[in-house]
C-alpha cells in the first residue's frame, strides 16, 4: 500500500496506463522538461560565470572592494556604525566607534559579522553624531582622552574620517587613532598630506605579511595590494604625520620566520627605525577569527583566549590587539580582567 492506493490492483494500473496514453500527461511530462531544462541552463549559466569569474580573477583587488563598500555604508558624510564604548587598549582606555566595512578580508580577522555582510546594519551617523557619543563615553571615565574607530577600516568614507579629526582637534580631547590597514593611505598620498593637518592625530598602520604571496594567502587581496600599506608608510613619512606601524608577526601559527624576515627587510628599506619601534601582535582568535580561519581550511590549533567571556558580557568585555610584551605568557592576568571588568560601565 502506498499512499492508501493498491498498486497491484487491475484498475489502478489501468488508470495509470490510461493516463500515460492520454494527452494531459504528455503536457505534463513537456512542461516538466522544459522546466528542467530552463533550471539546468540557468544554473550552468550561473555557475559557469561565477567559475569562469573566479579563474579570471581569482583574487580581489582592495581599492575596488573599497568602492563597492563605500557604495554601501556611505551615504554623504554619514557612515554605518555597528556600536559605540570603550576598550582598556593605548594605555589609558580609548573611546571606540565600531564602523562598519573594510577594503581587506584578512582570514584571521576578529571583526563582527557586518565586515562581510554590509547590510546587516542600517544605522548611519554623522561625523558630528560620532563624536557627541565619543567624547561623552570618554567624559565618563577621568582617564580617557583618546578617541578611535575600530571593526573596520577607518579610512573608508575619508570625508568622514577628516569630518571627525577636526572635530577631535577642536576639542579637549588629545588623541584620535586612526588604525588602517593601509591600502587606501598607500595608493592616495593626498590622504596622507590630508591628515598631516591634524596635531591630534595618530596613525597606526597595521601590516598583515611580510611577502606579497603571503599578503594574499591571508587576504584573498591580489599580491600587487601588498605594497600599498609600505607605499602608506613612505607617504606618511614624507608628510610628517605621527604614526606607528604593527604587524602580525608574533605569532608562529601565521607568520614564519622566513616571511618576518622579509617584512623586516621591506621596513627596513624604509626607515631602520620602524623596524625598531615595530609592534608585533599576536593573533586573538576570538569566535569570528576561527570561524573564518576554519572556513579557510586553516589550521587552528586549540589555543583559547584564557578568560574571553560569552553572551551579553560579549558586547561590553573586548580585548584587541596588544602589543606582544604585554601578553605575559597568554597566561590570564588579573589586572587586566579587573581593567575590563572597569570599562564595563562605558559600555553603551
Ligand atoms: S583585520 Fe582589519 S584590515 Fe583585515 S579584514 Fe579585519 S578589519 Fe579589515
Amino acid at each position: 500500500m502506498m499512499f492508501g492506493l493498491n498498486f497491484r490492483c487491475p484498475t489502478w494500473r489501468k488508470q495509470i496506463f490510461n493516463f500515460y496514453s492520454s494527452g494531459l500527461c504528455c503536457w505534463l511530462v513537456k512542461i516538466v522538461n522544459l522546466s528542467l531544462k530552463f533550471i539546468s541552463r540557468e544554473f550552468f549559466i550561473t555557475i559557469g560565470s561565477i567559475m569562469e569569474a573566479a579563474a579570471a580573477n581569482p583574487l580581489y583587488d582592495p581599492l575596488e572592494l573599497t568602492l563597492r563598500t563605500e557604495g554601501l555604508i556611505i551615504k554623504g558624510n554619514k557612515r554605518k556604525y555597528l556600536r559605540f564604548g570603550t576598550t582598556p587598549d593605548y594605555g589609558t582606555g580609548i573611546a571606540t566607534g565600531y564602523v562598519v566595512g573594510c577594503n581587506l578580508r584578512c582570514l584571521f580577522c576578529w571583526s563582527h559579522e557586518t565586515r562581510d555582510d554590509l547590510d546587516l546594519v542600517q544605522d548611519y551617523y554623522s561625523p558630528e553624531d560620532v563624536f557627541e557619543i565619543l567624547s561623552d563615553i570618554a567624559s565618563m571615565h577621568p582617564r580617557i582622552d583618546k578617541i578611535r574607530i575600530s571593526d573596520g577600516e577607518a579610512t573608508l568614507g575619508f570625508n568622514h574620517l577628516l569630518e571627525l579629526l577636526e572635530l577631535t582637534e577642536k576639542s579637549h580631547l588629545k588623541l584620535f587613532v586612526v588604525e588602517t590597514n593601509g591600502i587606501l593611505l598607500g595608493n592616495h598620498e593626498e590622504y596622507a598630506r590630508e591628515l598631516s593637518k591634524f596635531k591630534k592625530v595618530f596613525v597606526r598602520v597595521s601590516l598583515k605579511a611580510g611577502s606579497p604571496e603571503a599578503f594574499s594567502r591571508k587576504t584573498g587581496a591580489t599580491p600587487e595590494s601588498f605594497f600599498l600599506p609600505l607605499q602608506a608608510i613612505r607617504n606618511l613619512r614624507k608628510y610628517q604625520v605621527n604614526f606607528g606601524v604593527s604587524a602580525m608577526s608574533a605569532d608562529p601559527r601565521f607568520m614564519d620566520p622566513l616571511e618576518r624576515i622579509s617584512l623586516i627587510s621591506y621596513l627596513g628599506q624604509i626607515d631602520p627605525k620602524i623596524v625598531l619601534k615595530l609592534e608585533e601582535e599576536f593573533i586573538i582568535l576570538f569566535p569570528t577569527a576561527r570561524k573564518r580561519l576554519e572556513k579557510a581550511g586553516w589550521n587552528v590549533n586549540n589555543y583559547q583566549l584564557p578568560f574571553y567571556l560569552k553572551g551579553p558580557w560579549k558586547k561590553y568585555l573586548q580585548m584587541s590587539y596588544r602589543h606582544v610584551n604585554s601578553l605575559e605568557k597568554q597566561k590570564l592576568s588579573l589586572r587586566f580582567t579587573l581593567k575590563n571588568f572597569i570599562q564595563l560601565r562605558h559600555g553603551i
